[in-house]
């Protein structure tokens, strides 16, 4: 999965906080950029938001449920 290996170009891919997704409405674990994963959509979170909820906006039946990714951070760890 992680062709990303050499550090210093890339230091953000092999950090597990990118590959995880989230539901709804739940406390985002990071500060950052989050896309959701149904349709592309792309919100920016404060550190202590929530994520936002399962109808923060519409998905056809083929998008699926809101699932949020982490894309973008100033500080993961
Ligand atoms: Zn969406």
């Amino acid at each position: 999965m992680d062709l990303y290996q050499e550090t210093g170009y890339h230091p953000t891919r092999s950090r597990p906080a990118f590959d995880s997704v989230h539901d709804p409405d739940q406390d985002a674990p990071y500060p950052g950029l989050y896309r959701c994963l149904g349709c592309g959509e792309v919100i920016a979170l404060a550190r202590g938001r929530k994520l936002p909820p399962q109808n923060h906006h519409r998905h056809s039946s083929t998008q699926g449920a809101i699932r949020w990714q982490l894309i973008a951070s100033h500080a993961p760890r």
